[in-house]
């Protein structure tokens, strides 16, 4: 099998050696052996078309490590003169913007197995600190991406700057969100789920999907490659490390566990979703390794945790791959729907996050010591129920359609006494800024945590009439617009978690700017969100 090895400097012995070789007699009789044992790992293949055309990324800011990310993309005529060869990936880190500070020079391997997809967790690197990198095969070089690691786990940290963003179908606008994104001055991207959507609303499309909704590997690499191929989104991506979680979209509408609406056999389904994990770890900057992020299968873990200093604690909940099925499904169509009288939701075996992840949670974040507890999860948390004839009707897709595992969630925090509490979500397309209570709406229930959702980077919201009743139903809820599209810049410091939602209208437009709708706060020791 070929290795197209390239810049890794060939032996300067055997060099020296082929050049002696060259010279001799001998030579000539050895010439095809030599040609074959050598020039495959020195030979520079020469694209016709550059491989990098989806970008890079990185990701899992750590103190000391992160991961690198890029897919080689191979046009017809270099696939037809590859073949099924083995690529050799250089991956290049520097210190300094002008790149001339290399601080690590490494070849990954990659296949058409992994779809030529390229991870490297990179280590040995100073906390809070910026590097370069970037990606080289044959001929053909990336774009540089620019990230940063994680401060040092005992560090004094003044502050932590997060842009919170979620749910970005590509048919629904331009990710205009992204570049104001790219601009900020981050630590890290927050994405909490929907960043594909496998399906269609031909209504509100202004650009199309390309093929068919994917269910197979190859489809949903491709629906993936046409979404890495937004230059807004590389730039967000190029600009900063990215901390990641799915939501359903990543597989299908309003899948749960093993279930999709269809009531399609679990088995059958697994199928699917292995294919779309597969595909999620094909394209995103999250960690190699069976005890990391690597697909097993139709398991993927994700959940993960990670430090920021002292200033703050923050975890990735998934709300997906181990969640109970919806309550009171539709017999005819499952998932999420508005329920009323539905006595399955308050069944305590029911869990959003499963047992597993509960207890995982539950015991990291008792023991956590750092100022700010920021649980990034896919959702809302916080009710958003409405009147109906006979008592509320309740949507059963986001947390209120689990509220024993919602009240698990929040009495642990009560139990371990802890103060400051932010939880960061999104899939609902608006911007909600909320109190979050043992018992919701309940005025002599005690605020115990504080909420922020972000709204959409594309996609559609929900109608202003039904919002109003939503808002007028739930006093936790202080603030939901459902009308603007965007992504939250979180601003956290050891006095207040600061959330400013930035917004531009729907649909999202190129040449739209972006503005700040509201901001809101939350003051240490003191749950609960405030207006500035
Ligand atoms: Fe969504
Ligand atoms: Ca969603």
């Amino acid at each position: 099998m070929d290795h197209f090895f390239t810049g890794i400097a060939p032996n300067m012995q055997r060099r020296a050696f082929n050049q002696h070789l060259q010279r001799s007699a001998l030579a000539l009789a050895l010439a095809p052996w030599m040609r074959a044992l050598a020039a495959p790992k020195t030979r520079v293949y020469a694209w016709r078309t550059s491989p990098f055309a989806l970008g890079v990324a990185s990701g899992r800011p750590r103190a000391e490590s992160l991961v690198l990310w890029t897919r080689l993309i191979l046009s017809d005529e270099d696939r037809a003169e590859l073949g099924d060869t083995t690529l050799g990936v250089q991956v290049e880190v520097f210190a300094d913007a002008a790149m001339k500070r290399r601080v690590q020079h490494t070849v990954v391997l990659t296949d058409a197995s992994r779809g030529h997809s390229v991870h490297l967790h990179v280590q040995k690197l100073q906390p809070a600190t910026d590097y370069w990198y970037r990606f080289r095969q044959g001929d053909a070089l990336s774009a540089v991406g620019l990230t940063r690691t994680a401060p040092a786990l005992n560090a004094d940290v003044r502050q932590l700057r997060i842009a919170l963003a979620s749910c970005q179908h590509y048919e629904q606008g331009q990710y205009v969100a992204h570049q104001d994104i790219a601009q900020q001055s981050l630590d890290f991207v927050l994405f909490v789920g929907d960043y594909i959507y496998e399906s269609s609303n031909p209504q509100y499309a202004l650009r199309k999907h390309s093929g068919p909704e994917p269910k197979t590997l190859p489809q949903y690499r491709e629906r993936y490659a046409q979404y890495k191929r937004d230059p807004m989104l590389q730039a967000a991506h190029a600009a900063h490390p990215w901390v990641l979680m799915w939501d359903d979209h990543e597989v299908v509408n309003d899948y749960a566990n093993d279930q999709d609406r269809n009531y399609t056999d679990p088995q059958q389904f697994l199928l699917r979703r292995a294919a779309a994990y597969q595909a999620y770890f094909e394209h995103q900057p999250v960690l190699l390794g069976p005890d990391a992020n690597s697909p097993q299968g139709a398991s993927m873990r994700l959940y993960d945790q990670l430090s920021w200093g002292q200033l703050a604690d923050v975890w990735t909940l998934d709300c997906r791959q181990y969640r109970s099925p919806q309550a009171c499904p539709d017999p005819l169509r499952g998932g999420g729907r508005m329920v009323t009288q539905c006595e399955a939701l308050d069944d305590p075996q029911r869990s959003m996050l499963g047992m597993a992840q509960e207890r995982w949670l539950s015991q990291t974040l008792s023991t956590s010591t750092r100022t700010w507890k920021l649980l990034g999860q896919a959702t809302m948390i916080a009710p958003t129920s409405i009147p109906a004839p006979v008592g509320r009707a309740t949507y059963t897709d986001a947390w209120d359609g689990y509220p024993q595992a919602r009240l698990r969630l929040l009495q642990t925090v009560v139990d371990a006494r802890l103060q400051n509490v932010v939880t960061l979500g999104g899939d609902v397309h608006m911007n909600v800024a909320s109190n979050l209570r043992l018992v919701p709406n309940d005025p002599l229930s005690p605020i115990v945590a504080s909420e922020f959702v972000t709204t959409s980077i594309t996609s559609r919201g929900m109608g202003d009439n039904m919002l109003a009743v939503i808002k007028a139903s739930n006093s936790d809820v202080l603030h939901a617009r459902a009308d603007e599209r965007g992504y939250s810049l979180i601003t956290v410091t050891p006095e207040r978690v600061r959330c400013d939602f930035r917004t531009t209208a729907f649909p999202a437009g190129s040449e739209a700017g972006m503005k700040t709708q509201a901001s809101f706060v939350v003051y240490k020791d003191k749950a609960g969100v405030q207006s500035l």
